[in-house]
């Protein structure tokens, strides 16, 4: 007679799992829909809210996988309102959930105000891991990964100088986040800040028209000079140890 056993799904799908009166921070796709963890489909069907930093970009996430939750949307513009309203859900003893538009919330995103407002209060936070964009980035960068700096976004305007004129004099590989309408602006500023150094830049990671131009900076310049940029970016920039990289230098990997 066969051994009936339970199977993967049943087993991750206790509510001990997912204990009340917590919040999961769950990280979702930067793209690819197939790059989500089988423990992060069973806590968002568990919750009984999931915030969304947009609730009609997480839908297509949420139909594919068959989870119907309630959802409802956190930002910049009723972050206060939210911050309030987490507070209660998880007193009330719910299973709140967190995502955002992409990736892991809380990584250049107003999911970490969500996340301290949850500590503050007392309240047990848990995360499952998964995607965000700097990991591939870098990997793919073909730079140095044993050291990195991650920056997120370049201050738009007050403190963008001082910022580059400090990633300058940066050791570690440096990885940023950049819009398309910031790209060829901040590219041209790395070159002017810190010089003509090696760089890669991953477009549209994980999706259909993925591309990582690697070169120097004015090569990556002349790219998108000749190609308008579409997406968006993750930029790896060589810190200014990067000379030392070879392959008899084993024992930094
Ligand atoms: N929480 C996300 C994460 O874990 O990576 C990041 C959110 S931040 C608001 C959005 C930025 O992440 C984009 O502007 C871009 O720089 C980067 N990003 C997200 N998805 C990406 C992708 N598929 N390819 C390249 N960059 C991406």
């Amino acid at each position: 007679m066969r051994e009936s056993r339970p199977c993967l799904f049943f087993v991750v799908s206790e509510s001990s799992q997912f204990p009340a009166a917590t919040l999961a921070v769950v990280a979702t796709p930067i793209g690819n829909l197939a790059d989500i963890s089988f423990r992060a489909i069973e806590i968002l069907k568990a919750a009984d809210v999931l915030l969304c930093e947009d609730t009609r970009h997480s839908k297509r996430l949420l139909d594919h996988y068959s989870i119907q939750v309630p959802t409802t949307s956190y930002g910049a513009h009723n972050l206060k309102t939210k911050l309030v309203w987490i507070v209660e859900q998880l007193a009330l003893g719910k299973r709140v959930a967190l995502v955002s538009d992409a990736g892991t919330p809380g990584i250049s995103d107003p999911g970490t105000l969500l996340v301290s407002a949850a500590l503050q209060a007392g309240y047990n936070v848990i995360t499952i891991p998964g995607p965000a964009a700097l990991i591939p980035a870098l990997v793919l960068s073909g730079l140095r990964t044993d050291k990195f700096v991650f920056e997120g976004f370049l201050p738009h305007k007050k403190g963008r100088q001082t910022r580059l004129k400090l990633l300058a004099t940066e050791p570690r590989t440096i990885v940023l986040y950049e819009s398309v309408h910031r790209i060829q602006k901040t590219l041209s500023e790395l070159h002017e800040y810190l010089g003509n150094r090696k760089v890669a830049v991953c477009r549209e990671l994980t999706k259909v028209y993925e591309e990582i131009v690697r070169g120097n900076l004015s090569d990556a310049i002349a790219h998108f000079e000749k190609h308008e940029p579409r997406g968006e970016f993750v930029v790896v920039v060589a810190g200014t140890d990067d000379s030392s990289h070879d392959d008899s230098d084993e024992s930094s990997f």
